[in-house]
């Protein structure tokens, strides 16, 4: 036999997760020169593009566009789908050894960190990664309970995740409905009777993770004023000398952004969004039935570290914020994948530029690879999965060049695709999905809208005649 990478033996490569970092992983192996590549990419969703579909938020279709250069990527004759595959309970490392060479995780992270606070767990306090997945649609988030009843919301931590989350929460009904949010969403945010949401930042304006487009779009809500405290938005003497040694135009746009909306009066919009900085929840309280009713708030000043960066120290000030529902969004956490070493305090891979490595040795286990948020943690936008794939496709190809890959009695398509189909008879591919997403268009077209979401997967299989 030849070796992997001819014509007559391909490099055949099982991609685990196909969000960004797979296509773009996927991409880059099918581009090699002179190295004939296989790539079967396997998720247990039917529907592809990871958090593009199931994370962006629907008001934000712009971003959704880059879905037309995975399909080209998918579109290739060696590029092969197995959604509705779940690795690690329909599919094993020992089985995907059985027909690859090498194996590639790009799950992403799929769960919260916790903020460790008394009363985190009270009904109406949720990660926001749930509300995220609830309203794009994600079918194992579509029965989530958010009770729309309240009059207030807070969102804990100031990234571009909490500022989708309130963003959704303040939008009318009339900016929804031309979105591709799920229906189910949709009908509930019609009927919700929130009034005010905070977004509550543990640091000051100047640290606050959120970028500037999704600052300024929360400024020109149709129907939501947003505010924010002078006092809280004034820099202090730590954040004012930082910047003024940096000159870092970004952040001054960002504070400047944000002292304007301070000096905002209420125009009578039926909601607001307010920011507040330098404030920690410190506990949840409930009502009778258990479910929150209030947050207690202390607040803080920043210190500088050692290393420089500023951080947050808790004063000896309290006050109570009443809030019926609670969103923490203080970060992603990637979530252990059975039979691939982890890095329990990080939440990702345990890897090296890419390459999965042995806990107790510290070396490359041959064949396995990590790329994306389950590879470097949950930073940055879509675009960074690019060079962090190249990276990781480096490796792969310096192990193909070694002769360092997994040795398959059966390297065969034929034989995998028996494997996929006979763990799952149902799993769709790449066409089924081409055809699920004609119906979702012309389905959204009739209603003004870019698509309507399929949200269950038994709905999925039924329209494809399953
Ligand atoms: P993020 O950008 O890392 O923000 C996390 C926020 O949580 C920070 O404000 C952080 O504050 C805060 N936080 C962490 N621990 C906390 C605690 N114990 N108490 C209070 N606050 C706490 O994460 P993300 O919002 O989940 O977003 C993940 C990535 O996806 C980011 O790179 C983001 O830019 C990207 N994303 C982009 C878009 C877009 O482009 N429109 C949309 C969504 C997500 P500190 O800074 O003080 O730690």
């Amino acid at each position: 036999m030849t070796r992997p990478g001819t014509e007559v033996n391909p490099l055949r490569v099982a991609l685990v997760g196909a969000g960004p970092a797979g296509y773009y992983a996927a991409d880059q192996l099918l581009r090699q020169d002179g190295v004939v590549i296989e790539v079967d990419v396997i998720d247990r969703l039917p529907t592809p593009y990871g958090l593009v579909r199931a994370g962006v938020a629907p008001d934000h279709q712009k971003i959704k566009a880059v879905t037309a250069a995975f399909d080209k990527v998918a579109a290739q004759s060696r590029f092969r789908f197995y959604g509705g595959v779940e690795f690690g309970k329909d599919i094993t490392v020992a089985d995907l050894a059985q027909h690859y060479h090498q194996i590639l995780f790009s799950t992403g992270a799929q769960t919260d960190r916790r903020m460790g606070i008394p009363g985190e767990d009270l009904k109406g306090s949720h990660p926001a990664t749930e509300f995220v997945a609830w309203y794009n649609g994600h079918p194992d988030y579509v029965e989530c309970p958010f009770d729309l009843s309240q009059e207030r919301a807070a969102v804990i931590g100031v990234g571009n995740v909490a500022i989708d989350v309130a963003r959704i929460l303040c939008r009318s009904p009339e900016e929804l409905a031309i979105t591709d949010i799920a229906e189910y969403a949709l009908e509930a945010l019609r009927r919700s009777r929130i009034k005010e949401v905070y977004l509550l930042g543990r640091r000051g304006p100047a640290q606050a993770a959120f970028t500037n487009p999704e600052l300024k779009e929360v400024g020109e809500l149709a129907d939501a004023d947003v505010s924010a405290l002078p006092e809280e938005v004034e820099l202090d003497p730590l954040s004012r000398a930082e910047l003024e040694r940096t000159h870092d135009r970004a952040t001054q746009r960002k504070v400047e952004l944000l002292a304007e909306y301070a000096a905002r009066k209420p125009t009578g919009k039926s909601k607001r969004l307010i920011f507040r900085f330098l404030v920690s929840p410190v506990e949840l309280s409930g009502n009778q039935a258990g479910e929150v009713s209030s947050m207690r708030l202390v607040r803080n000043r920043l210190e500088a570290t050692p290393a420089g960066t500023l951080q947050a120290k808790p004063t000896d000030q309290f006050e109570t914020l009443p809030v019926g529902l609670v969103f923490r969004s203080v970060g992603y956490r990637g979530v252990p994948l059975p039979g691939v070493p982890f890095h329990e305090s990080w939440g990702v891979i345990l890897n090296e530029n890419g390459r999965v490595l042995d806990p107790e040795t510290k070396q490359p286990v041959t064949g396995l690879y990590a790329a994306g948020w389950i590879k470097r943690g949950p930073t940055g936008v879509i675009g960074t999965n690019k060079p962090d794939a190249a990276q990781t496709v480096t490796c792969m190809m310096e192990d193909l060049a070694a002769d360092r890959l997994l040795a398959p009695p059966e390297p065969d398509p034929a034989a995998a695709e028996r494997l996929m189909r006979g763990r799952r008879p149902r799993c769709v591919s790449y066409q089924d999905w081409l055809k699920l997403n004609q119906i979702e268009v012309s389905r959204g077209r009739a209603a003004g809208r870019p698509r309507i979401k399929f949200t269950h997967v038994e709905e999925m299989l039924a329209a494809l005649g399953r």
